[in-house]
C-alpha cells in the first residue's frame, strides 16, 4: 500500500480550526487511497491525524522513540506501532516506510522533519514528493524566508521547487499525485 508521511505539531494550536484542519486532511489522505505514516504520538495534531484516519478505515503506522513513548502517549490502537531506539532512527523509518511527505501546521518537530525530508531529496537520496500545507497562511513566513534564500543566492530555484505549497488539503495532494503520476 502507499503511504503519505504527516509531520504536524504534538500541540492542538489556540484555535480549534486546526485540529478541524487536521482531521480534513486525514480523511482526504485515506480517501486518495493512501496509508498514514507519523510520529507514533496520542497528543496534538498527531493525535488527531491519527484518530481520524483509522476511524476512516486507513492504515496508521506510528514510529516513536522508547523515550517519548510516555511522553507523548504512544498511540495503542495503531495499525502497527513501531518502537526505535533514537530520533534518527524514527526519522529514517518513517521515511522508509513512506512514498511522500506532508508537513501540516505544527513547532520545532515538524519544521526539522519537513527540513531534513527537503535536504534529503535535495541531495539526491530520495526523491518522493514533499508537500507544506499552508493552512490559512500559518507557513507564510517561512515560504518569504524560503525565497529570500533563493534572492540571496543560498538555494537554487530548481531547489526552492522540491515540495509544493498549498492552502488546501485537496489543492496540495492533487498538485503532489500530478508531479510524481501518483495514482
Ligand atoms: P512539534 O512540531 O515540535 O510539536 O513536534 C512534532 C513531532 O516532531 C513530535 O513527535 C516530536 O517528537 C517530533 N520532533 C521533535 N523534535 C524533533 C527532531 N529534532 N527531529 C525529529 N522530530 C522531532
Amino acid at each position: 500500500m502507499k503511504r503519505i508521511c504527516v509531520f504536524c505539531g504534538s500541540h492542538v494550536g489556540n484555535d480549534p480550526d486546526y485540529a478541524g484542519m487536521a482531521r480534513a486532511s486525514a480523511l482526504a489522505i485515506v480517501r486518495a487511497g493512501y496509508g498514514v505514516v507519523y510520529g507514533g504520538g496520542g497528543i496534538g495534531l498527531m493525535a488527531v491525524v491519527a484518530d481520524t484516519a483509522l476511524a476512516a478505515g486507513g492504515e496508521v503506522i506510528g514510529v516513536i522513540p522508547h523515550a517519548l513513548a510516555r511522553t507523548e502517549m504512544a498511540h495503542q490502537g495503531l495499525t502497527e506501532l513501531h518502537l526505535v531506539s533514537t530520533m534518527h532512527e524514527r526519522k529514517a523509518m518513517m521515511e522508509d516506510l513512506s512514498d511522500a511527505f506532508i508537513a501540516l501546521p505544527g513547532g520545532f518537530g515538524t519544521m526539522d522533519e519537513f527540513c531534513e525530508v527537503l535536504s534529503w531529496r535535495q541531495l539526491r537520496l530520495h526523491d518522493k514528493p514533499i508537500g507544506l500545507l499552508n493552512y490559512r497562511g500559518y507557513y507564510d513566513a517561512l515560504l518569504a524566508l524560503f525565497d529570500s534564500m533563493v534572492r540571496q543566492g543560498f538555494v537554487g530555484p530548481h531547489t526552492r521547487g522540491l515540495f509544493i505549497d498549498a492552502r488546501t488539503i485537496e489543492e496540495l495532494l492533487a498538485e503532489m499525485f500530478a508531479e510524481k503520476n501518483l495514482p
